[in-house]
């Protein structure tokens, strides 16, 4: 089965989660993970991947949620969370410069603290980097991600960049570092994300969907959910010259070569076997 490698699915009411995971299911997407974005709203992804085989939690501070600067307790509270069976990701976390981000040193700091605490439990990291508008052909956020990456020895727990929109030579600094590249439902309307699709090796993709609650999209079917992930790959598989099948496979084994020694549970959901 496919596994959707990033949503909030968490932030539904609760009374959507059975319905939301039971069409996911129906779509062949065994597994969830859904990403906190603040410590409270990560403890939200906890409860909920406590109570559901099929959906497992990331822990994180995202840049766009940075009030203030991210504290000693937050990150005593983080790494806590991190120790958590149901926690299979830092994430998410990352670095955002659209308008009315907040303060790029708090982000900064944060993203290399979190990426610390990530590699001291041995967990991959999913994160967010977004460029200022919609100009995903700049390249100040990630320039900024990658130092950071870097310096801080990411690669080795290992991740994967988030939602990516960006060039091809983008995708090959996150590659470089040892990222995988995960494509969402972008990849159905940007085609400037295809000759990505198309050299991105076949070890490193991943796809999700970011499935978050849309009110703002008034028809409740058009919301985005685990259930599109089928979608994603399809488009993959066309871009690749490969079948959907093989998509599946290789992103599920990807995803789960991704999560080291916290893939066994997910193995679990996807494969039914350990
Ligand atoms: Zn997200």
């Amino acid at each position: 089965m496919f596994i959707d490698t990033h949503a909030h699915i968490h932030q539904h009411d609760p009374d959507e989660i059975a319905g939301i995971m039971s069409r996911a299911v129906a779509a062949d997407v065994g597994a969830v993970i859904t990403a906190g974005v603040t410590v409270e709203d990560s403890r939200k992804a906890i409860a909920l991947a406590h109570g559901h085989e099929r959906i497992f939690a990331g822990v994180g501070m995202h840049p766009s949620d940075l009030a203030s600067p991210l504290t000693d307790a937050d990150l005593t509270d983080l790494s806590d969370l991190a120790a958590l069976p149901e926690v299979v990701v830092m994430s998410e976390i990352g670095i955002d410069h659209q308008e009315r981000s907040p303060d790029r040193r708090w982000q900064e700091e944060a993203f290399q603290a979190q990426i610390l605490v990530a590699r001291h439990h041995g967990l991959p990291i999913v994160f967010h980097v977004r460029e200022q508008g919609d100009d995903y052909d700049a390249h100040s956020a990630r320039d900024v991600a990658v130092a950071i990456l870097r310096e801080s020895g990411a690669g080795t727990p290992g991740g994967t960049a988030h939602y990516f929109q960006g060039r091809w030579k983008h995708a090959a600094q996150f590659l470089d570092l040892g990222f995988h590249i995960s494509f969402a439902k972008t990849l159905l309307r940007i085609s400037d994300l295809e000759e990505t699709a198309r050299k991105v090796p076949v070890d490193r993709m991943l796809i999700e969907t970011d499935a978050y609650p849309q009110p703002f999209k008034k028809n409740r079917a058009k919301w985005t959910e685990p259930r599109d992930i089928p979608l994603v790959a399809e488009k993959l598989a066309l871009i690749r010259g490969v079948s959907a099948d093989d998509i599946r496979r290789v992103t599920t084994e990807n995803a789960l070569n991704m999560l080291g020694n916290r893939s066994k549970v997910v193995k679990t959901a996807v494969r039914g076997t350990a």
